[in-house]
């Protein structure tokens, strides 16, 4: 091998090796820098399988990221403690097994929840109802989940004097709630999510966060602005069974914003679909072909329950509603129990965000034509116009040698005798 060579491969690669490790080097420190850096995202599990996500665009140096991890994962296991129907020792739990009729003593955020959730009920004319306890569980949503089988008439009949928010009191101070028949069952389930998304909200707020982004399976609160500036953008899920994919993508500041469907949690018999959002009026799983509602409110709770609501009321009372209420809407409508058409309906101000379309780059075709266009009306006003020149002129076209004719070679000679038809002009000329 060639010396030179040897040292120059010697060189290059010894520049390679120190360019890898200035490389390594800052991809450890970014790594490192990253974990305290911006944006910040906590991650995990709640209430059973639920994932929960926490992007913080300006994580204040006031507090730890381990300590904000912490507290979120706190505020949420608070929730899940109080509410949830699988935790045998919950406020729910305890209030469904009992059968007084006296007020039982709550948390005061059970009470809130449960205050609220009679406020939807009201408002919805009972499309709402956490009092469908009993038949979540008929129908196989509830926490035992054993194996469906469609009941009968007899058994969706037998629990209906158990279903109606009438039957639910509470009151704040001390926080306690009573039902007026001893087979009242509540479930949160509907609620419960976009309760605990708020209360993380609130804890962040006063942890000194101004800008972040909460999501407990699927349900959101957005504060302020991205990282990168401007409102967070959030993707609402296409109804279809096939996988998921993006329907649209709304962009929201200070605002929450809740999604039911009935295309994740769902049971089929006979081909028939049995969505697990329960019409308290038939304790029976919602029939009509809505498929998807995502609500914007000014906060989760109330998102959360009015999408379960407009999953029971359908498209029309759901959009009337929303009207009433000022929630904006995007409401998806499947044709038919299994088929992939459907359709939407979005309130005018939902805040869409369309993003830029990418300008396609010019084909071949495209490119040529103008060039090809541009050399066709030279040729063809060279044609007219010598057409023109030779009419006016009264004289035949004549071929050119292309001034070959001035050029001699070595003998002195000229290439005239090249032109097999030279005339005698042309030849006396450059003789
Ligand atoms: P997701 O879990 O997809 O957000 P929802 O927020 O709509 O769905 O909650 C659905 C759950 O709420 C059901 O699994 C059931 O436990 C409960 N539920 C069903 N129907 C109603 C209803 N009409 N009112 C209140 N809660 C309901
Ligand atoms: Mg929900």
């Amino acid at each position: 091998m060639n010396p030179r060579n040897f040292s120059l491969r010697w060189r290059h690669a010894a520049c390679l090796f120190l360019i890898g490790s200035i490389s390594l080097i800052s991809s450890v420190t970014f790594s490192q820098e990253s974990d305290v850096g911006v944006p910040f995202e906590i991650l995990g599990k709640t209430m059973g399988p639920i994932a929960y996500k926490v992007t913080i665009a300006d994580h204040p140096e006031s507090i730890s990221p381990t300590d904000l991890q912490e507290r979120v994962a706190e505020v949420l296991e608070n929730v899940n403690q109080l509410m949830s129907t699988y935790q045998p020792d919950s406020d729910v739990s305890r209030f469904n097994r009992t059968a007084s009729t006296e007020f039982q003593n709550v948390d005061p955020k059970t009470a809130a929840v449960v205050a609220r959730a009679i406020e939807i009920s009201k408002l919805t004319d009972g499309a709402f109802d956490i009092t469908v306890g009993p038949a979540v569980n008929l129908w196989d949503f509830g926490p035992k989940n054993l194996n469906f089988t469609i009941p009968s008439v007899a058994q969706t009949d037998a629990i209906k004097s158990s279903i109606g928010y009438q039957f639910l009191e509470v009151q704040l101070d001390p926080p306690a709630i009573r039902k007026s028949v001893s087979g009242v069952n509540i479930d949160l389930s509907a609620i419960a999510k976009g309760y605990a998304v708020d209360q993380v909200a609130t804890a962040l707020d006063r942890l000194g966060c101004r800008n972040f982004l909460v999501e407990v399976g699927g349900e959101v609160f957005a504060r302020g602005q991205r990282f990168s500036g401007g409102k967070w953008r959030i993707g609402v899920e296409r109804p279809n069974d096939a996988g998921v994919s993006l329907s649209k993508i709304a962009e929201i500041s200070n605002q929450a914003m809740a999604t039911s469907g009935d295309y994740r949690n769902f049971h089929e018999s006979m081909g028939k679909r049995y969505s697990h959002t329960i019409d308290p009026k038939t304790c029976r799983p919602v029939e009509h072909t809505l498929a998807s509602a995502c609500i914007i409110s000014k906060d989760c709770m109330t998102a959360d329950a009015l999408a379960t609501a407009i999953m029971v009321m359908g498209k029309d009372r759901g959009q009337k509603l929303c009207k009433e209420v000022g929630a904006d809407y995007l409401l998806v409508e499947r044709e038919s129990d299994f088929g992939d058409t459907l359709t939407e309906f979005i309130s005018e101000s939902f805040p869409l965000f369309n993003p830029p379309q990418p300008k396609n780059s010019p084909t071949i075709v495209e490119e040529i034509l103008p060039v090809f266009i541009g050399a066709a009306l030279i040729f063809g006003l060279v044609i007219i116009s010598m057409s023109v020149g030779a009419i006016f002129a009264k004289k035949p076209i004549t071929g050119s040698c292309g001034g070959l004719a001035n050029q001699t070679n070595e003998d002195g000679e000229t290439t005239c005798g090249i032109c097999s038809k030279p005339t005698t002009d042309c030849v006396e000329k450059n003789a």
